[in-house]
């Protein structure tokens, strides 16, 4: 305990604000304030954001692109305020091992508490240095003490207990945000659904056991496959969900196929006998001028569709294989 307060209070901090909303104004406004603390830099998509504005006026770098404010400035925290932030999380982890990420309900609190702070200064002439001592305080115990529950919690919340796989939970998140990529960058993602073939036979001839192993052993070479960019989920019983960024229908078609025969030639049932998986895959293609208007809702349930018939073609020739599709975005 005594240590926390130490590094809190004598250690400087440089710390990344994502989000240039309201949250990301409330902490450049507030942080300046706070002697130990000094703002490497602010991140929003939109480059005349509130907060980001503010940054520029005073001195401090400004980005669009999350992963360049944190390729670009060495920091201590980062705090992101965005509303997509556990999704983005999962993103940057990759990336900031020695940096504290403090987002959700927690950076919520932070921001909200020293907005409070900074509306109950303004109507008093006091001297708001030992209220700002005292906040910083509160704030470093929180970010020490309740974020690491609310990182465990959360963890429960987004995976998958039997696989590690994440859940269907944050695979919507992931997939919108990816959509939302696509529109401004014009990528094409694919997206690919597993299915175990004849999985029940499998079950009711060996047991619930039996099954469960399996579904952990095609989880971890499902994992092993994707890339760190890629979100691997699973997305019901005996089904996995990849989402794979930057992806075209070839390259999703390698993909599958490799996975397919990885599948193939591990997984058995105890008397030896092959179990083979099915995938059905699609790829979102941006139709030039239409596209951007689609909500990403509407374009996320187009794609899951396209690739669940894939997935449903797949079964109907025979289980075993992979069969891909495209998807241009259209109007409803
Ligand atoms: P198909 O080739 O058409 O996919 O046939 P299938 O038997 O795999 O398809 P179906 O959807 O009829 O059955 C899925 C089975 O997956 C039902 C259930 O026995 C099994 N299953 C679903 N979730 C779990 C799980 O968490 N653990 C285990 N062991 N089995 C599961
Ligand atoms: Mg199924
Ligand atoms: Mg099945």
């Amino acid at each position: 305990m005594a240590d926390n307060r130490q590094d809190g209070g004598l250690n400087p901090i440089d710390i990344g604000i994502i989000g240039g909303g309201k949250g990301g104004t409330a902490l450049l406004q507030a942080l300046k304030d706070i002697p130990q603390v000094t703002i490497v830099g602010v991140c929003d998509i939109d480059p005349q954001a509130p907060a980001i504005l503010i940054a520029r006026e005073m001195g401090i770098d400004t980005y669009t692109d999350s992963g360049q404010l944190i390729l670009e400035q060495p920091m201590n925290w980062l705090i992101n305020v965005t509303h997509k932030s556990t999704t983005q999380r999962h993103i940057l982890s990759r990336e900031l091992s020695d940096v504290t990420v403090i987002d959700g309900h927690i950076a919520e609190l932070i921001w909200h508490l020293l907005l409070d702070l900074q509306e109950s200064l303004k109507d008093s002439n006091a001297d708001g240095s030992s209220l700002y001592e005292l906040v910083w305080t509160v704030i470093q115990r929180i970010v020490n003490i309740a974020q690491p529950v609310h990182r465990e919690l959360e963890h429960i919340a987004f995976h998958d207990p039997l696989t590690g796989l994440y859940s269907r939970h944050m695979l919507r998140q992931f997939i919108e945000r990816e959509i939302s990529h696509v529109y401004r960058n014009g990528q094409p993602l694919s997206l690919a659904i597993l299915d175990i073939d004849h999985f029940k036979e499998v079950n009711d001839q060996f047991g619930h056991d039996v099954g469960d192993q399996i579904l952990k052993q095609l989880a971890e070479l499902f994992k092993n496959s994707c890339r760190s960019t890629d979100l691997a989920s699973r997305y019901g019983g005996e089904e996995f969900i990849a989402v794979l960024p930057n992806t075209n229908q070839n390259a999703s078609l390698i993909w599958a196929e490799r996975m397919r025969e990885r599948a193939e030639e591990a997984l058995r049932t105890p008397d030896e006998r092959k179990v083979t998986i099915s995938i059905g895959v699609a790829t979102l293609l941006i139709n030039a001028d239409l596209s951007n208007d689609t909500p990403v809702q509407i374009a996320s349930d187009q794609l899951f569709k396209k690739a669940d018939n894939a997935l449903y073609e797949a079964k109907d020739a025979g289980r075993n294989r992979v069969v891909t599709s495209e998807i241009s975005i259209t109007q409803e």
